[in-house]
């Protein structure tokens, strides 16, 4: 596997490569981020993975300066995975010196759910994956469900920013618990570990009751589940999965999604269903 650090001889080299399939991570690499690496090896001619824990999406500086990081492990799992290329760049290199920041048209949904719960965080997310975007060129781009409104979000920034690039959303994988794969859930303990399989289970239980139980009641009975094991339930809700508004008489798919927090981190999750 090739590992690049800066922009310059990363691009110098992509230049001849067709068909690239690209996968950003922010590292601490888990089985989710290698079933995206997997995926894109499938069916594309290069491989490029990219670790970069993006100041500008984090509106915590806590959360930020706690992030892990694990790149020569991580590198060990890219090249068991057939990744080609590995881009490890810094901060100055992905906003160099007379770099302009924009606003991005994100069409609500960077203040609607995690955009409210984290303001500036979709923008930082446009942001961040605008300039790999404009690095990389790849046809395709690998993304996981896990992160489900961030897929609408880089969605809706590629769709205003006219640019030609493929999204494959790939499935959440999870642990055997039903614990969605996280990097976070590293910062848990054991006992923690235990109890966040509860948003898993909540979610599973909502979505086996939606047929009798009208959507606001479960939302309201989901939350109260969760908080019974959680220190800090952020939102425990049903929305229409192909734009997060409320589910209407025209909705066909639906998504339950949490945040909530265990030990100390705060987790996401979500999982989609035919109404
Ligand atoms: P992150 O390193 O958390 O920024 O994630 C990088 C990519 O991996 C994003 O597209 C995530 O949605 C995806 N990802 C994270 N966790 C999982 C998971 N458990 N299953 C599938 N994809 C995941």
């Amino acid at each position: 596997m090739f590992i690049f650090r800066h922009a310059a001889d990363f691009q110098h080299f992509l230049k001849t490569k067709k068909e690239i399939g690209f996968v950003p991570t922010m590292g601490v690499l888990h089985q989710g981020h290698i079933s995206l690496i997997e995926t894109a090896r499938k069916t594309c001619e290069t491989v490029v993975c990219s670790i970069f824990v993006n100041p500008t999406q984090f509106n915590n500086q806590e959360d930020f300066d706690k992030y892990p990081n694990t790149i020569p492990a991580d590198i060990l799992k890219l090249e068991a995975a057939c990744c080609d290329v590995l881009f490890l760049p810094s901060v100055e290199e992905i906003y160099p010196k007379g770099y302009q920041a924009e606003v991005y048209d994100l069409n609500g949904l960077d203040f609607l759910l995690e955009g409210a719960e984290r303001p500036g965080h979709y923008q930082g997310v446009a942001q961040v994956v605008h300039r790999l975007l404009q690095l990389v060129q790849p046809s395709k781009m690998f993304m996981g469900l896990k992160d489900f409104q961030q897929i609408m979000v880089v969605k809706q920034m590629i769709a205003s920013k006219g640019i030609n690039v493929q999204i494959i959303s790939c499935e959440t994988e999870r642990e055997p618990s039903g614990l969605a794969m996280s990097s976070r859930n590293m910062r848990l303990n054991e006992m923690d570990k235990a109890k966040a399989v509860a948003i898993a289970d909540t979610m599973k239980w909502m979505i086996a009751n939606h047929q009798h139980m009208a959507w606001p009641l479960l939302e309201k009975e989901g939350k109260e589940k969760l908080q019974q094991v959680s220190e800090k339930v952020e939102y425990v809700v049903i929305r229409d999965a192909s734009n997060l508004e409320e589910l209407s008489a025209k909705s066909k798919q639906a998504v339950v999604l949490v945040a909530a927090w265990f030990g100390g981190v705060r987790l996401i999750d979500n999982m989609i269903f035919n109404l």
